[in-house]
């Protein structure tokens, strides 16, 4: 199936951008100066946590008026580690806050372009699906963004264990040659998909029965016969490793 077939029918799905509506269409959208800094600091508390235990953190901010990455800045270090203790790793969380803080201020103030991907890998907790996800929700660039949730679609959609280890930059250019290359449909084929994933294509007995994409997809249609397919559960059933 081709991607952008995929594209147009996530988008048509009954769940679409659910639960989380409202929090992906103020990802999607081009922001004000405040939301820009709900946006990105969301992209680093969300990491390997859920959406409520970011919401926890970024409510105990607002609520002591850290609103902007300069309020963020003028916080003391325990400070900022007691408020998002709810998201998890704060410490590492904090450093992570503060270095990214020092980038959007200086790009902010120089008006220079948008840092670099390279520039934002530099920042000690971003990796490449997050500083993707930087560069996609909060600069408007154009980039395909990949997370364990497209790796364990593909796998499944196209039957092909491969896209669990591929090299992140290679499902980006497949992605990028197929979807229209503007930042916001690749950063809503990525909210579709982790949509899709956490409701229907879960990790552990995925809900085939109840998908509208089942006639489309691999897994869907023949994992109970193939060994192969077997095999791709198995994988995406193990445990996580580091990355
Ligand atoms: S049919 Fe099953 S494996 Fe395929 S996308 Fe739907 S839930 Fe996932």
């Amino acid at each position: 199936m081709e991607l952008n077939d995929l594209y147009q029918l996530l988008s048509t799905s009954s769940h679409r951008i659910e639960p989380h509506h409202e929090t992906w269409m103020l990802w999607l959208k081009r922001k004000s100066r405040e939301e820009l800094f709900e946006v990105a600091i969301g992209t680093i508390l969300v990491q390997n946590t859920n959406w409520n235990n970011v919401d926890l953190a970024i409510s105990n901010l607002y609520r002591s008026n850290v609103k902007s990455f300069e309020n963020l800045l003028d916080l003391g270090i325990i400070q900022l580690e007691e408020m998002i203790k709810p998201a998890g790793f704060y410490k590492q969380k904090s450093q992570t806050l503060i270095f990214l803080s020092k980038i959007f201020l200086e790009y902010d103030s120089k008006g220079l372009d948008p840092p670099s991907r390279d520039e934002l890998l530099r920042i000690k907790g971003v990796g490449k699906e997050t500083a993707d996800s930087l560069l996609v929700y909060c600069f408007y660039v154009s980039v395909p963004i990949i997370g364990t949730y497209t790796r364990r679609f593909f796998a499944r959609i196209y039957g092909e264990i491969h896209y669990l280890k591929e090299k992140y930059e290679i499902i980006q250019e497949f992605i990028a040659k197929s979807i229209s290359s503007d930042y916001y449909t690749l950063g809503k084929f990525h909210a579709l998909i982790v949509s899709h994933s956490q409701l229907v294509c879960k990790k552990i007995d995925p809900l085939c029965d109840k998908c509208h994409l089942k006639d489309l997809c691999t897994f869907g249609k023949f994992h109970p016969t193939q060994p192969d397919l077997l095999q791709i559960q198995e994988a995406i059933s193990q445990p996580k490793t580091a990355n």
